[in-house]
């Protein structure tokens, strides 16, 4: 049951980036509300806030113009393509200054795109589930500060009403990806195409682009839904189920 009449008005931050645009997408084909936030501008079909989300007033500024009642944040630097301080200030800093805004202008919901990654540490991870402890040691920089911007906005949910909950997906694949394929072409290019991780027999998880997109605005529902359902501060594994050869 989906109460109240009135429907939720959206802002995605990092509206441009991959994930962002397909998030964008899939509400304007519900004929929702949205708005977006990015430091680039790449569609011009719904309201652009031009923003550093580390600066609080153009949160606010974009939050207000907005009107949203609902903030989706997707943005991140590249898992492998910036600075430790970078990573720090973005993810950590910046997830805690969009808590602080949507508070500040009393916005009822944040969705957060978190990763799996947080809860890797190199060994093998295998049909686990959401109980499973985030790492102590973390692979890297990107997957420590995910995991301290996931933790932020979990412990904000109930704060002067806000409600929050955290997605993690792996690997996210489709149209619109500027990582994960121009990775693999770069090897190609350079013919490093002779890698073989441990017995070949490695798996890794990848979901469809809109599926995870899809999984953000159904998160953005349940989050206002009645009665409650035990989705506000909690996190969620987001996945096609069946983890291909890697
Ligand atoms: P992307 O780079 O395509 O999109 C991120 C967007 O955020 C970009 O448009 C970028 O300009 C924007 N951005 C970055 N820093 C910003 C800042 N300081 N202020 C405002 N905007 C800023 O990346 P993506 O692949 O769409 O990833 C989206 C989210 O999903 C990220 O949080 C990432 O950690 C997470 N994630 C991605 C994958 C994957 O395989 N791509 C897997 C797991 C989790």
């Amino acid at each position: 049951i989906f109460m109240g009449a009135t429907k939720d008005v959206y802002l995605v931050i990092g509206g441009s980036g991959f994930l962002g645009r397909h998030i964008v997408q899939c509400l304007l084909d519900r004929g929702d509300t949205v708005s977006a936030f990015d430091v680039v501008q790449r569609y011009h079909d719904v309201p652009f806030y031009d923003g550093d989300l580390t600066q609080y007033d153009s949160l606010l500024t974009a939050l207000k113009k907005s009107g949203a009642t609902c903030i989706i944040h997707t943005a991140s630097p590249h898992a492998r393509g910036a600075s430790t301080g970078l990573f720090w200030k973005v993810n950590v800093k910046g997830t805690n200054t969009i808590i602080q805004a949507a508070i500040d202008a009393g916005v009822r919901k944040l969705v957060y795109t978190s990763s799996s990654g947080v809860v890797f540490n190199g060994s093998p991870v295998n049909g686990i589930n959401e109980t499973y402890p985030i790492c102590d040691k973390h692979m890297d920089v990107y997957m420590e500060t995910k995991a301290k911007a996931e933790e932020a906005v979990l412990k904000a949910n109930g704060k002067r009403g806000l409600l929050t909950v955290a997605l993690r997906p792996s690997g996210i694949f489709g149209p619109g990806d500027r990582q994960v394929m121009v990775g693999m072409f770069r090897l190609y290019e350079g013919n490093r195409t002779h890698v073989q991780i441990g017995d070949n027999s490695n798996r890794c998880d990848w979901t469809y682009v809109t599926n995870v997109a899809h999984a953000h605005v159904l998160a953005a529902d349940k989050l206002g839904s009645e009665p409650s359902l035990p989705v506000a501060g909690e996190v969620f594994f987001i996945t096609n189920d069946d983890p291909w050869f890697f």
